[in-house]
């Protein structure tokens, strides 16, 4: 099932002409529109003229997020404000803002990219879509409204919060996909058997999108067992438009469209390009955009290409479902390593509780030494040394061959590790000081 099945399974040759052309016709377009760009082209030497696409697209400069925070509130714009229609904002919770404006154009390309992903991960006219994401600002509500209106479904504008109210319509108006955070779902699951509603007997909900904040696999498996609905990832960014792709049915990456948004996956250290299924931070090229176009915008997320053809038929390339953030990320011995991926592994061990500390030092010898501190859980049957130096063995084990390092562990008593309110910080290095 496909919303324009002609593009979603355009040939891989075809996808890239495309792309090809119209990131010549970008270049072309931010240097005659965006007074940013085009200083910024110069610093770089780049002319439009001399351009030659795909093959030069690493000579491209990088824009961050510092740079739409220089420019607040509309600085880099490529249009003239009669010409936008909409504006979103980010929180601001670190700094100033970010601003997005929108042409009628650049919504249009927003409602049709998330329209193919409903339709791709299993949304369809008979639908009934509760959206359970903030409106406003953010632009998770409005983002899913237009575009479950679009492919025809029947939209729920709920909004955020106001939990027993989204349980009661749910049921009243028989809710069968649901778009909200994650965490917010595993929260109505919970407030719904108290109000002795059982999600899986007592409603029509058989699916749920959720995104808007990192979550694991665990955490589909736990939605999933709970609720018996299907839990698909969707990504977007703000600056990018909001929520704009999902997973397909696969449940093998998410699908990005490849006709407005070229990516790519570079080191975050070095700025190169990455090898192919290497992790690293993507970033994203507008194709499409009017008011806001971005060159190679530094999401900050980090994430694994995969642009072999999917199983489900589209051509457009995937992402790996999102790991971390680049910010998080830590070198050990040359080796990049999140402490998501540290948490993944150790949240596999029934014997560990979900405490625990990374520590980094320099040896003498001038090598980085990983410790990594787990408290045993409370429940765990462990009680001779042996036992405490196998569990150690193998934790070692299981994360050498995830991260391609090895760490010292230590597993520590309950209740021995620092407990944090509000973000925690489980990495100390020592290595700086
Ligand atoms: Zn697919």
């Amino acid at each position: 099932m496909y919303w324009n099945s002609f593009v979603e399974t355009m040939p891989a040759k075809d996808l890239k002409d495309l792309q090809e052309r119209k990131l010549k016709a970008l270049v072309n377009y931010v240097y005659e529109y965006s007074p940013f760009y085009r200083k910024r082209f110069k610093e770089a030497g780049i002319h439009p003229s001399e351009f030659k696409g795909l093959s030069d697209l690493s000579k491209l400069p990088f824009t961050k997020k510092q740079d739409l925070r220089d420019n607040y509130p509309t600085g880099m714009f490529a249009v003239p404000l009669s010409h936008v229609v909409r504006f979103h904002a980010s929180s601001g919770t670190t700094g100033k803002p970010t601003v997005v404006g929108y042409t009628q154009n650049d919504l249009e390309v927003w409602v049709e990219s998330l329209a193919r992903s409903l339709v791709a991960c299993g949304v369809g006219r008979e639908d009934v879509m509760q959206i359970a994401y903030g409106y406003g600002l953010f632009t998770g509500g409005l983002g899913f409204h237009y575009a479950g209106e679009r492919i025809g479904a029947a939209v729920i504008p709920i909004s955020a919060g106001n939990t027993a109210r989204q349980i009661e319509l749910m049921k009243d108006l028989k809710t069968t996909v649901i778009a909200c955070t994650p965490s917010y779902m595993l929260y109505l699951t919970e407030q719904a058997e108290k109000m002795g509603v059982d999600i899986t007997s007592d409603t029509h909900l058989r699916m749920g999108i959720f995104g808007a904040e990192p979550w694991s696999e665990e955490t589909r498996k736990r939605i999933e067992n709970k609720t018996g609905i299907d839990a698909y990832d969707v990504y977007g960014t703000s600056e990018l438009s909001g929520p704009l792709f999902t997973e397909c049915t696969e449940k093998q990456g998410i699908h990005i469209w490849g006709d407005h948004f070229l990516v790519e996956v570079i080191d975050p250290e070095t700025g190169e390009q990455v090898g192919e299924g290497e992790k690293g931070e993507l970033v994203v090229t507008t194709l499409s955009k009017e008011a806001l176009p971005l060159v190679r915008w530094r999401t900050g997320d980090i994430t694994i290409l995969e642009e072999e053809k999917c199983a489900c038929g589209r051509t457009h390339p995937r992402i790996m479902r999102i790991l971390g953030r680049a910010d998080d990320m830590i070198i050990v011995r040359g080796v990049n390593v999140f402490p998501s991926q540290i948490e993944h592994v150790l949240m596999q061990i029934p014997e560990i509780g979900e405490h625990y500390m990374i520590i980094l030092d320099r040896a003498e010898s001038g090598l980085d030494e990983m410790t990594i501190q787990v408290e045993l859980s409370e429940n765990a049957k462990i009680d001779t040394t042996t036992d405490i130096l196998n569990l150690e063995r193998e934790i070692a084990e299981r994360l050498k061959s995830v991260l391609n390092v090895w760490a010292k562990i230590e597993v520590v008593n309950p209740g021995t590790l620092q407990r944090f309110e509000g973000k925690a910080k489980r990495v100390i290095d020592r290595r700086k000081i």
